[in-house]
């Protein structure tokens, strides 16, 4: 993929938010959603990759870095070959990726990031409810057992929120994640709207 995408990146701890809000987000024309948790729980759970995700998601360990590049760039060009992401018209949501310093300085060669939207919630165990809710309601096995979800914010403090400093932090945009979807939403549009009206009105952008 010679081309870089015109990318926000939906940042943030595991239940804060950054699903409900990207899909928000990816039912506006002129945005394109992907998480990476979805391109991953889409694998066949049979096939190689799907057991290998299984067995570490399991765990509340991010999938190793060159697997999840590699899994990320083939499914990015299918979402172009069928014409769901134009990377010409649409800016790229991205969220769960980067999750790692080194996913930051892979991901270079594919984005032109022009913001990051970082979900902030300083009340853990609140975020802990939600996703024991949300597990109940989408099935997610990595979601239901509580020493699994604890090991996933030590796992994002450790390795993905260190990514934050691989970006200017002119670029960096703390957003309020408590309250309804909708006052987040809010402040996310806050953000998004002057970039995506920068990126459509100017001709030489
Ligand atoms: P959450 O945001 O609640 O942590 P996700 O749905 O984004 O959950 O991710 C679920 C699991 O998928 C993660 O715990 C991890 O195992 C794997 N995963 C998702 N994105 C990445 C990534 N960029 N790198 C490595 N593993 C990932």
């Amino acid at each position: 993929m010679a081309q870089r995408f015109r990318s926000l990146l939906l940042f943030g701890p595991p239940g804060v938010g950054k699903g409900t809000q990207g899909t928000l987000l990816g039912h506006i024309p002129g945005l394109f959603h992907l998480a990476t948790g979805d391109m991953f729980r889409s694998l066949d759970a049979r096939s190689e990759l799907g057991r290998q995700f299984h067995e570490y998601s399991a765990k509340g360990l991010l999938v190793p870095d060159e697997l999840t590049i590699r899994l990320w760039e083939q499914y990015v060009r299918q979402r172009i070959a069928d014409g769901r992401f134009n990377p010409a018209s649409d800016l790229l949501v991205l969220d769960g990726i980067p999750r790692s310093a080194r996913q930051a300085v892979a991901m270079d060669t594919h984005l032109d990031v022009l913001g990051i939207l970082h979900l902030v919630c300083e009340d853990q165990e609140e975020m802990i409810r939600r996703m024991k809710g949300r597990a109940e309601k989408e099935g997610r096995h990595d979601d239901a057992d509580e020493a699994v979800i604890r090991r996933r914010f030590q796992v994002y403090q450790a390795e993905t929120a260190p990514v934050l400093r691989h970006y200017d932090d002119a670029l960096v945009h703390d957003i309020v994640a408590t309250g309804l979807p909708i006052e987040v939403l809010h402040r996310i549009l806050d953000v998004v709207v002057p970039v995506a009206t920068r990126q459509c009105c100017n001709p030489l952008a």
